[in-house]
């Protein structure tokens, strides 16, 4: 299966207003045996790397192994492992590390645990340090102590609703540097907890994408496999392939994610593409969707507020190019679309977001208007965890 993933899928390119971008695929989000988690089938960062770049055909890649299990000398191994591996035009590497919030003692409020899980990205591929979230800092503080450093970075929250390790406190969002999630990754998705592929061992509806989506969250999607070259998988609109491309990208929300296939998606709202946010929503919404799926499709969906509104039948195609009318909104709304192929991969948009603004000031924990009316309840912020809370090593 992943042979078969590695045929190349090069070439696909979208235009918005007048400008090109071409669909790269990639690997956000993997563990080399540097973290203790899976050391024993993990494999080395060349290995990882080489995977990646000469196996699954994959256009960039990062290894977010744990920042509990760094010591000096392995960052500055990491990061020269990093940098040697970059093909530079073929193949781009980002210097990268998982985040790990560890904190297990539960309270009312937090009964999973603190912050959640985030995949952190060093721009600078020189950058001398690594941060390890059990040694107590916030999310916000992480964010304050990066920015102090003059750190050019972003953060890729995953494992979103998981139990047995910590699920993603929504509460602690940051638009500005978290721009884009994890729908879905080894463990399954996190779309929501009655969608297809819903991980297992996972909370209530509360921690999902969908419940951040029906509390104003402006959070767009990416996949990862987390280990081994697993399932899951990154496709983003860059313009060029390099990490400020690639950042721009991201931070546009300008990207899918699939369970490892590589579809190539191009979804238009109202004429905008996937990521977009429009302030102004009035008359029905044209939707276009073109999909090329690596096998026969079976169904494409389309989701608005995280209800389906638009279901059609591949109809044994590989290719499709759809059209409809959404109803008129009335009200701030998010549209993605959802796809799934005859041999079961799917892939998961970024939505649009129609009649939301969201809020230009960073590390308010919020980032967009109110939600609309009938969005879940979502895990409400609270005190910090006693200085007595101990960590336990999570995968
Ligand atoms: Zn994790
Ligand atoms: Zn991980």
């Amino acid at each position: 299966e992943r042979y078969r993933r590695g045929l190349p899928r090069r070439g696909w390119e979208i235009e918005v207003d007048g400008h090109r971008y071409r669909l790269v695929f990639g690997d956000l989000h993997e563990h080399s045996e540097i973290s203790r988690c899976r050391r024993s089938t993990d494999e080395s960062e060349d290995q990882s790397y080489e995977m990646m770049r000469s196996v699954v055909g994959y256009d960039f890649g990062a290894l977010t192994d744990h920042g509990y299990n760094f010591t000096p000398y392995l960052w500055h191994h990491h990061a020269k492992r990093t940098r040697a591996n970059a093909d530079p035009g073929r193949f781009l590497t980002v210097l990268a590390q998982e985040w790990t919030s560890t904190f297990e003692r539960s309270r009312p409020t937090h009964p999973y645990g603190w912050w959640g899980h985030r995949n952190l990205f060093f721009a600078d591929p020189w950058t001398r340090t690594w941060d390890n979230a059990t040694e107590g800092k916030t999310p916000e503080a992480l964010r304050i102590f990066l920015r102090r450093r003059g750190a050019d970075f972003l953060l890729i929250p995953h494992q979103l609703a998981d139990r047995v390790n910590v699920p993603m406190d929504w509460s602690t969002h940051d638009p500005v540097t978290e721009p884009v999630a994890e729908i879905y990754q080894a463990r399954g998705s996190y779309e929501c907890a009655a969608c297809p592929l819903a991980a297992h061992h996972a909370t209530p509806p509360g921690w999902y994408l969908q419940d951040a989506w029906a509390r104003g969250h402006v959070v767009g999607v990416v996949a990862a496999p987390e280990h081994h070259g697993g399932y899951g998988l990154a496709a983003v609109y860059v313009d060029s392939l390099d990490v400020p491309a690639l950042f721009e990208a991201l931070r546009a929300r300008r990207s899918y994610g699939t369970t490892g296939a590589k579809i190539l998606v191009d979804l238009r709202v109202a004429g905008a593409p996937m990521g977009s946010v429009r302030p102004e929503s009035s008359g029905p919404v044209p939707v276009r969707l073109r999909v090329w799926g690596t096998a026969p499709i079976e169904t494409v969906e389309v989701l608005a507020s995280n209800e389906v509104v638009q279901r059609w039948s591949g109809e044994g195609r590989v290719r499709l190019d759809l059209e409809a009318d959404l109803p008129p909104p009335g009200g701030p709304t998010w549209v993605y679309a959802r796809i799934r192929q005859v041999d079961g991969h799917m892939a998961w948009t970024s939505p649009v977001w129609l009649g939301t603004v969201p809020s230009p000031k960073e590390g308010d924990g919020r980032g967009a208007t109110s939600p609309p009316a009938g969005g879940s309840a979502a895990p409400a912020t609270g005190e910090r965890p006693a200085a007595s809370a101990f960590p336990k090593a999570a995968p």
